[in-house]
Order: C-alpha cells, then sequence, then structure tokens
C-alpha cells in the first residue's frame, strides 16, 4: 500500500493519501483528490514515503481513516511519529532514505525542505524496484 504526500492548491494543505495498490496508482484514471476538500489540483511533494505490505492481514488498521486522526500534516514532527509507529507496525525494513525523511522531520523540517535536501526522493525512482 503505497502513501504519497501531496500539497493541495486548493486549499493550500499538505495531505497524505493512501493509494489501495500500485496499480491503482499507475492506472491513468487514478486522480488524486485531496482529503480535505476533493479537490484533485495536487502535487506530489514526496515519492513513496512508505509501502505498507497490503497482503499482511493485521495491517489492516493502517488502512482506518482513524489511524491517521492523530496526524497532523502540517506539523513534520507529528508526521515523524506517525511514521515510526507505522515503520514498527509493518516489521520492515523501510531503508536508509525512510530514516532519514523521519530524522528530518524530527528535526522540524518541512517535506519540501527534505526534498530539497534528498533529490532521490523526487520523482518516480521509488518505483524502480518494485
Ligand atoms: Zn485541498
Amino acid at each position: 500500500m503505497p502513501i504519497y504526500e501531496y500539497r493541495c492548491h486548493d486549499c493550500k494543505r499538505r495531505v497524505s493519501i493512501f493509494w489501495r495498490s500500485f496499480s491503482d496508482l499507475e492506472s491513468t484514471d487514478a486522480t488524486p483528490h485531496c482529503p480535505r476538500c476533493n479537490g484533485t489540483n495536487l502535487t506530489r511533494l514526496i515519492s513513496r514515503v512508505a509501502v505498507v505490505r497490503s497482503e499482511d492481514s493485521h495491517l489492516d488498521d493502517l488502512t482506518d481513516p482513524g489511524m491517521l486522526s492523530g496526524l497532523e500534516e502540517d506539523d513534520p514532527k507529528s508526521v515523524a511519529r506517525w511514521m515510526r509507529r507505522m515503520s514498527r507496525e509493518v516489521d520492515e525494513d523501510l531503508g536508509p532514505e525512510f530514516d532519514e525523511v523521519v530524522d528530518r522531520l524530527e528535526m522540524g523540517e518541512s517535506p519540501e525542505d527534505i526534498e530539497a535536501a534528498m533529490p532521490d526522493l523526487a520523482g518516480d525512482a521509488g518505483m524502480q524496484d518494485l
């Protein structure tokens, strides 16, 4: 289950969008909708923040919108806490880039700053190892 961060140009918020599968993400009619204002004018900020293996049924909780209730997208430290909690749930090494992103978030850096500092995160590079 890929999770991507987007900037919504309609409500000017940063939002996280869960995709049910990579095939959903790649299908041509998969237009991301802002969960706050339902706008479609979204720009992806970070490629593949994390991937959750959908076959693990115990991870169903992660797809529950309630799981995101404590997540303040505009508070990097809140996002970092959430990402750490999620990485423990998936029991999977999400790679040094994931750790670095979380560390930077905990330092209070914005995803935009992190993306600028870690250009490898941008674009579709994350899709190549699938
Ligand atoms: Zn919006």
